[in-house]
């Protein structure tokens, strides 16, 4: 019998078979927030492992598995899970693996949402011990305890740029067998593959760097053993932050140049830093590349082929020297974010705006500290565009 045009609207074309002849290029994006069952035995044994397949959206995905491929392989890692912002994936990655009454180590200098994920939420709503140590200078062996469960910190500090010794860390952790969770956001695995260092678990906004095109919100966490994303993947489906397909189709497309744009980022962050470092205007710069910087020898030991990423930060020594510098620019912006193709600014404020004045006082945090994320521009316009604007800011 014909089927009504309402019928034939919502069934037809719901099947796509490609011809065995033909392999699309890149990875289909399968919007799909569900998936359909011949049987409830067959619905049974994919919900169970039993069998292969797809159930439901808030879990997996076979666009996302695609990216998950991607991302285990560059951070030489066992398994990923992705999720829909750089928070997302930290909270699963952290949340997952703690619970009331135990103790987490985390560096005093990370992204100021992430200092108030741990203070705000886990320490003064779900009971969790947090202590912040500034890993640089202190040692962290004295802030151990029986119920320590996780130490985390960022491989390139945001927004101090600076660089600690994962190895080290790593060894500290795992000797008191403790996870170490290191945020890989302003490195990238084209800079630092913090796996490779010890860590068990890397976490990255891909809103950033990783995606490089400033259109989608993303969040990785790779892990070295399989058993650790089994957990999170399992609890993510209790929480929900899984990432869109579309995003993760986005990443992937993404994803194909991340080697030469963070070659290219890093080449002009060296000129700029080389630039700043002789500017009468400019306390200090704050770049690892540099042969100057506290942090040249670690960075030198632990980073890929010479790259030391596209973030540096600029001590312009006052608020108002911040806020006079990005009002005379011509070409670059200011951005609450960064990582992206153009060159962008952040004053401390923003970016550590969820830290209190006292807070971001004791993680040595001044505002007059401009963190500039160096885009794909030619360097000579870069350096242009600062060089026009402190001029006025300076007379
Ligand atoms: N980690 C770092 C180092 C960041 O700079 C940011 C955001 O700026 C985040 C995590 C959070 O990422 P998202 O905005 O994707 O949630």
């Amino acid at each position: 019998m014909k089927k009504g045009l309402m019928t034939t609207l919502t069934h037809a074309g719901s099947k796509i078979t490609m011809p065995s002849t033909s392999m699309p290029k890149v990875a289909p994006l399968y919007m799909n927030a569900a998936y359909c069952f011949d049987d409830a035995e067959t619905l049974a044994a994919v919900g169970s492992g039993e069998k292969e397949g797809y159930l439901y959206g808030r879990t997996s995905n076979p666009t996302n598995d695609c990216l998950r491929e991607i991302l285990t392989a560059i951070d030489e890692g066992a398994d990923s899970q992705v999720y829909s912002s750089g928070m997302g994936a930290i909270s699963m990655a952290v949340m997952s693996n703690i619970k009331a009454g135990d103790h987490i180590i985390a560096n005093k200098v990370i992204f100021g949402t992430s200092f108030k994920f741990f203070r705000a939420e886990l320490r003064d709503k779900f009971g969790v011990e947090v202590s912040f140590v500034d890993f640089a200078n202190d040692d962290i062996e004295k802030y151990f305890k029986p119920n320590t469960r996780i130490v985390y910190m960022e491989t390139i500090a945001n927004p101090t740029i600076d660089v600690l010794d994962i190895r080290k860390i790593a060894a500290s952790a795992h000797a008191h067998d403790c996870l170490l969770i290191v945020d890989n956001t302003f490195a990238t695995p084209a800079v630092c593959r913090p796996l490779t260092l010890g860590a068990d678990m890397v976490v990255y906004s891909a809103t950033k760097f990783m995606c490089g095109h400033s259109d989608i919100l993303a969040g990785v966490i790779v892990a070295n053993k399989k058993s650790l994303i089994d957990h999170i993947t399992d609890v993510g489906h209790s929480y929900g932050p899984i990432m869109s397909p579309f995003d993760a189709w986005l990443l992937i497309r993404s994803l194909r140049t991340l080697e030469i744009r963070i070659a290219q980022h890093s080449r002009n962050a060296m000129q700029a830093a080389e630039y700043f470092q002789g500017h009468k205007q400019v306390a200090h710069t704050l770049y690892p590349g540099l042969a100057s910087s506290p942090a040249h020898k670690v960075a030198s030991e632990i980073f890929s082929r010479g790259l030391y990423g596209g973030m540096l930060s600029i001590d312009l020594g006052s608020e108002k020297n911040v806020n006079d510098v990005i009002r005379n620019f011509k070409m670059i912006k200011l951005v609450p974010s960064l990582g992206a193709f153009t060159t962008t600014v952040s004053d401390t404020k923003t970016s550590h705006g969820a830290m209190t004045k006292a807070e971001r006082d004791a993680s040595g945090l001044s505002d007059g500290l401009l963190r500039v994320s160096i885009g794909l521009e030619n360097v000579e316009d870069i350096i242009e565009d600062f060089e026009q604007s402190m001029k006025k800011v300076g007379r």
